[in-house]
């Protein structure tokens, strides 16, 4: 009989979140599908041809958080994968300049709204036959850039997060992963400066951006190794990017 496998995967109504929905439901994942616009969850889950469900809520509404995922049915709660995606930049302002509301933006939802579907989903993942969480961090989260202070930080956050959640689960056999891309063409431009499509569009001029699928492609990689297998931290650039701020541009 085939294995039945579960995954649920926040951020999943644009990018990465999308790409890594699809890329899991062509392994034949049944897929739970969260973010916050359910418009365009309802667009993918037409798409894929495995069961799906959504969970709308806001991932730094740590009650809307829990109360979606322990109101799974109980069928919905074998959960083998969870891909914490959901997550975004606010602004790119040096300190002295950047707005607070902003840097509670990323600090609520990059860090803690991805603890709180973490700490909400691994009592479902304990009791599954295997477990696997894989975290998206950003090149960021290595090395700082001008003006990027506080996303930075949040993804220093999470990989900091993934590495003690991945010593705490290590009596229990599940796999902790995290996955750091560099830069990649999503709507994540639109969203850091506030749908300025100009100023969106020059983030990716003279430079071949990595896809969403180039980043779902490796998650796949990663969910599909041998179960003995933990690819713990993966950093997966643009051929022309070097570090988090060095970009070979072409002019
Ligand atoms: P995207 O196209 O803007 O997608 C972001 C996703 O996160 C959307 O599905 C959005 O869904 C969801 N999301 C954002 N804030 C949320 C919140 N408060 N509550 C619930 N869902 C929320 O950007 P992306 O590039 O695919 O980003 C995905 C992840 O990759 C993020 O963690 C980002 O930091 C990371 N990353 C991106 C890049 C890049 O260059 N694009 C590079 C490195 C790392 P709704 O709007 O429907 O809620």
């Amino acid at each position: 009989m085939k294995e039945k496998k579960i995954a649920l995967i926040t951020g999943a109504s644009s990018g990465i979140g999308w790409s890594t929905a699809l890329a899991l439901a062509e392994k034949g994942y049944d897929l739970i599908l969260c973010g916050r616009r359910s418009e365009r969850l309802q667009q993918l889950a037409d798409v894929v041809k495995v069961e799906t469900r959504q969970l709308i809520f806001d991932v730094r509404d740590k009650r809307a958080v829990l109360e979606a995922i322990e109101g799974l049915p109980k069928q919905w709660k074998a959960i083998n994968v969870l891909v914490n995606n959901a997550g975004n930049a606010h602004g790119l302002d040096t300190v002295q300049e950047a707005n607070l509301d902003d840097w509670d933006a990323m600090i609520d939802g990059n860090v803690k709204g991805l603890m709180y579907v973490t700490k909400a989903v691994l009592p479902f993942l304990r009791e599954s036959s295997w477990g696997h969480i894989i975290n998206v961090g950003s090149i960021a989260g290595k090395e700082p850039y001008p003006k990027g202070s506080v996303y930075c930080a949040s993804k220093a956050a999470v990989q900091y997060f993934t590495d003690g959640l991945r010593l705490d689960l290590n009596p229990e056999g599940i796999r902790v992963s995290a996955i750091h891309p560099g830069l990649v063409e999503t709507e994540f431009s639109m969203v850091r400066f506030k749908g300025d499509a100009d100023r969106s569009k020059t983030v990716y001029q003279g430079v071949e951006a990595l896809r969403a699928d180039d980043v779902a492609d490796a998650i796949l990689y990663m969910v599909e190794a041998p179960r003995a297998v933990t690819i713990a931290d993966l950093v997966i650039l643009p051929t022309r990017q070097a570090s988090a701020y060095i970009i070979n541009r072409e002019h």
